[in-house]
């Protein structure tokens, strides 16, 4: 079947563009710190078969809820395999990542009274946990982290002694070792400037608290396929020479949780144009795909993508509204400026967008949409268009209530 075949709207993945840059990640860990983990971060984009895709290839699950610390071992990763994150932890995943040697990065207090517990109750076992590191990025790097001054919430913070005060409580635990530093933050620029800035935390803590790592656990948030951004070739030489100061890969291990950066640049969403009108002075493209698909949100003011016209000739309009299929008037997509006047039948595919939209679109109005992989040429299909019979799962009705009796 021609590719313009398939019913929009839909998510494409290209496959062969997915390993390339899986590829070029693991090369560039690879060539610059060639003792490292990868855990793929669940949250950005946990497709089944995405998430299986990178479990061929090794990598851990990165997961910060225990739903998808669920979803991991029913998709096949083990407690070994998973990398544990986040505030909101449940208590009985926490003990079955930490008993079996998965990755448990400690995000507040209550994770320290069930180490406790834990600790006690397995007096005949080392464990070994990580810490997630709560610190003033923004001073470092003036204009570029997502929360500006106002500084995040994750981990336990430096700057206030909670971090000494942990690392102080976990040392008293005869049995628990600190192996690792988690230090993932985000940026609004992605710049290598950013990792290179985090790298050079871990090892002020490593120095200042005389900490025997593991591992170094530098997150995510990488660029990935973005031109005259950076890639993973700039990311990791950059974040090795830094490191180096104070670690060697023969005894810590670099670990990298990428998500967005994997996916973007094999990802497009594929919606046609439904229906043209014009409003006042307005000429509307009303196209099945919606804001909510690829924006959930709301957030982007522009979008990489290109057209894929139908037959004939036609003129340009100055300015064309894109909207999408849900009934709200915000789900307007972008406004088209000087370009060709778009038909019924019309394509627009948008480009990068394999992060943060499959899996976090609402199931509002219309279900999530198919997904295709792209596969020596071929569209294949690896998750349905979702109908009543999903969204209904686990739903009682109107005088089916469950406890009724
Ligand atoms: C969101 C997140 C990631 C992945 O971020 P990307 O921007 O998708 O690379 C990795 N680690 C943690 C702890 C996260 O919260």
């Amino acid at each position: 079947m021609n590719e313009n075949a398939y019913p929009t709207p839909y998510f494409l993945i290209d496959e062969k563009q997915l390993a390339a840059d899986f590829s070029m990640l693991e090369e560039a860990l690879r060539t610059s710190w060639p003792n490292y983990r990868i855990g793929y971060s669940f949250k950005t984009n946990s497709l089944p078969w995405l998430v299986t895709f990178f479990r061929a290839r090794n990598v851990m699950a990165e997961v910060v809820s225990d739903d998808e610390y669920a979803l991991a071992s029913r998709l096949g990763f083990q407690d070994c395999g998973i990398v544990y994150n986040g505030p909101v932890k449940k208590r009985d995943s926490f003990q079955r990542v930490l008993l079996a040697g998965g990755i448990v990065n400690l995000d507040g207090r209550r994770e320290l009274d069930w180490l406790e517990e834990i600790s006690g109750a397995n007096a005949d076992r080392r464990l070994e946990v990580g810490v997630r590191v709560n610190f003033d990025l923004e001073r470092l790097c003036p204009g570029q982290t997502t929360m500006g001054e106002a500084g995040g919430r994750f981990g336990f913070s430096y700057e206030n002694g909670a971090f000494a005060a942990a690392v102080e409580r976990i040392g008293r635990l005869p049995n628990v070792r600190i192996a690792g530093l988690h230090l993932h933050s985000s940026s609004k620029t992605r710049s290598v400037a950013v990792f290179e800035a985090i790298a050079g935390m871990a090892c002020r803590l490593k120095r200042e608290f005389g900490l025997t790592l593991s591992y170094v656990d530098l997150g995510g948030g990488y660029c990935g396929g973005l031109p005259g951004r950076p890639q993973y070739p700039d990311y990791f030489p950059a974040v090795a020479k830094v490191l180096s100061a104070e670690f060697d890969p023969a005894e810590t291990a670099l670990v990298v949780e990428p998500g967005i950066s994997l996916l973007s640049k094999a990802t497009v969403y594929v919606t046609s144009v439904v229906d043209v009108r014009d409003i006042g002075r307005e000429r509307y493209l009303i196209t099945d795909g919606s804001r909510f698909h690829i924006d959930p949100t709301m957030i982007k003011h522009s979008y990489l993508f290109h057209l894929e016209l139908g037959e004939g000739a036609r003129g340009r309009l100055a300015r064309q509204c894109v909207s999408g299929f849900s009934c709200m008037e915000v789900d307007r997509l972008f406004e088209y400026e000087d370009g060709p006047e778009l038909r019924e039948g019309d394509r627009i595919v948008y480009e990068n967008v394999g992060g943060y939209t499959m899996s976090l679109s609402p199931l509002f109005i219309q279900y999530f949409p198919d997904v295709y992989i792209r596969r020596e040429g071929k569209l294949l299909k690896v998750r349905e268009h979702w109908t009543p019979e999903e969204y209904m799962a686990g739903s009682y009705l109107y005088g089916e209530e469950k406890g009724k009796r």
